[in-house]
């Protein structure tokens, strides 16, 4: 395996995972693509890396995206996790196809490169390894259009695709993610170690010390171990928590929110058989694979809570007493609250959130979801009212349930008057037009799988900047057609 010298100068390159017990990794070299092709890059996660457009034209980088070259004098490998997985407790995981290349100092921190797909691993159990083109094109969609929403994710700087045959229901082709996170860490790779004192230490310590350093109690070469613990979990339960508050204004269904993908950074991460509401039902379920509906949209902030609590028991064996783990999760409801009604009160156009207003935004759900109306242009149009309040009610089946709570919703912004201009520029700022509806990820999959890239760049520049119209694109702001089937999104991946 050769590296990336043209790239990155060496002393910019290192990987600080290497640093924990070998225990934690196994050194291993991706499988790299045949006759890999570099269907799209980057450019706004590349200038993470201090990368500019001649980097992403280069040889190099598509060596470096396509598993041929890792980073200059650091091994590649892949990690031991365990997790959760649909509430039952599923062991060891680990990644089964992903490479940590290592991590890169850029001019906003350092930031780890992992490859997707890029073939086995020692923890690859059943699996083959590879991803096929469909779920990376998703995977790398998603994390560009959460980042244009302003919602904490993994970046995606690279889709590299090939012809290598892949078996899934049916037979596809394989393809490469390169994603960027300052870490990788997920829940499930400190309750991997839930039984190792030394082990769970190691991390702890790890992570304090590269991205929680507030969190560290006592002497840097000798922390109190216990007290470290319940502050960062007390961190990452208001990161969390306010993480899911913003994938609940958005209407963004996780899909798979097992332990082993929750990222202890509270970075929304590993995107599968995720879905941006088209039609709101509070009872979603986005994945074909959750016949329960563990995962459904109104479950997610319960969900989330109770991985906590699969974190915190994590802690135990360094000596943590269970009281100051529950202090340390208590605040999860009042954080998410926060979070939700503050963004609530954006996406109304409210300058302040009041209790009274818990009704109307419960009411507001409930008539979307009897109504089936479309998420994204229910929030949009409002904006409009009064002046364009027929395009809002259109959206509704029963225009006479809708006036109802317009009705409210008006009497309520006459007690906070804000001019109406300025109130449309502010909820025009925080409702998207557009958003990664599946049939739109759909089309760009199905010209990426004959070849063509052209409708992912045309879906990154518009995901990018959600909240501006743009002329032309009228139709990426529409809902499916209610006479196509919509797409069905499984765990196949
Ligand atoms: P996911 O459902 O994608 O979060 O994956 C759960 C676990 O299965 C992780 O440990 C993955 O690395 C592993 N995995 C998923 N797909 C594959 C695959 N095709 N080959 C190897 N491991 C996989
Ligand atoms: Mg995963």
């Amino acid at each position: 395996m050769s590296t990336s010298h043209a790239l990155f100068a060496p002393g910019r390159t290192g990987c600080s995972f290497a640093s924990l017990p070998a225990t934690f990794y196994r050194q291993v070299r991706p499988r790299p693509l045949t006759e890999p092709r570099l269907l799209h890059a980057n450019p706004a996660a590349a200038a993470l890396l201090g990368l500019d457009a001649a980097d992403l034209d280069s040889a190099a980088f598509l060596r470096l995206c396509s598993g041929q070259d890792g980073l200059p004098g650091v091994a590649p490998l892949a990690t031991v996790y365990s997790g959760h997985q649909f509430g039952v407790w599923a062991g060891q995981l680990g990644d089964g196809r992903a490479h940590l290349l290592g991590d890169v100092a850029g001019p906003r921190g350092r930031f780890e490169i992992q490859l997707k797909g890029s073939g086995r691993t020692p923890f690859s159990r059943m699996g083959d390894g590879w991803a096929v083109l469909r779920s990376s094109v998703r995977e790398y969609l998603a994390s560009a259009a959460m980042a244009g929403l302003g919602i904490p994710t993994t970046q995606a700087l690279a889709l590299v695709a090939s012809r290598d045959p892949v078996m899934r229901e049916t037979l596809e082709t394989a393809a490469v993610v390169t994603r960027l996170a300052p870490t990788f860490v997920r829940f499930g790779h400190f309750e991997h170690w839930a039984g190792s004192h030394d082990d769970q230490a190691a991390l702890l310590c790890y992570v304090v010390r590269h991205w929680y350093p507030q969190c560290l109690v006592g002497p840097d070469a000798a922390p109190d171990l216990p007290a470290t613990a319940c502050q960062l979990l007390a961190e990452v339960c208001r990161r969390t928590a306010r993480l899911i508050a913003q994938w609940q204004l958005a209407g963004f269904c996780h899909g798979v929110m097992n332990t082993d993908n929750m990222s202890i950074l509270g970075l929304t991460l590993d995107y599968g058989p995720y879905g941006f509401m088209d039609t709101f039902q509070a009872n979603h379920v986005c994945n074909h694979s959750d016949t329960q509906g563990r995962y459904a949209w109104n479950a997610q902030p319960a969900v989330a809570r109770w991985n906590l609590y699969r974190l915190a028991g994590s802690l135990m064996v360094l000596g943590c007493v269970r009281e100051d783990l529950e202090a340390a999760l208590a605040p999860f409801e009042a954080e998410f609250l926060q979070a939700y009604h503050a963004g609530m009160a954006r996406k109304l156009g409210l300058p302040d959130w009041r209790a009274e207003d818990v009704q109307l935004g419960d009411d507001w759900w409930a008539l979307l979801h009897e109504q089936r109306a479309d998420f994204t242009l229910a929030f949009r149009c409002l904006a409009a009212d009064p002046a364009g309040a027929s395009a809002w009610l259109a959206l509704f089946a029963d225009p006479a349930a809708a006036r109802g709570w317009l009705a409210r919703y008006r009497a309520r912004l006459a007690q906070s008057p804000v001019p109406a201009p300025e109130r449309r520029r502010a909820m025009d700022a925080a409702n998207p037009l557009y958003v990664l509806r599946n049939h739109l990820a759909q089309q760009a999959i199905v010209a990426a799988q004959a070849g063509d890239g052209s409708e992912i760049e045309r879906l990154m520049r518009l995901l990018a900047a959600p909240y501006a119209e743009r002329p032309g694109f009228d139709a990426y702001a529409r809902p499916p057609d209610a006479n196509v089937l919509p797409v069905a999104v499984s765990c196949s991946s």
